[in-house]
């Protein structure tokens, strides 16, 4: 099976932490407000995509921890 290296971060509501289903035909900018579809809130974009770029390191990381493990395992194999 072919390892999948993607992955994907999924922006959640700030407020219910349910998934955003943002307009996938719109492009969202700096300064947009994205409206949950769940709670109601408004989501600041910005904050939206701290949030996210922070879970996307936590997942770069764990990632590549797993691949030091590979090489380490290999190494003292
Ligand atoms: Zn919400």
């Amino acid at each position: 099976m072919m390892e999948d290296k993607s992955f994907t971060v999924e922006l959640k509501c700030l407020f219910c932490d349910c998934p955003l289903k943002g307009d996938t035909e719109k492009e969202y900018v700096s300064g947009d407000m994205l409206k949950c579809q769940e709670c109601g809130e408004l989501n600041d974009y910005d904050a939206l995509i701290d949030v996210a770029a922070e879970e996307g390191k936590g997942v770069v990381a764990d990632h590549e921890q797993s691949e030091i493990d590979k090489i380490a395992k290999n190494l003292f194999k």
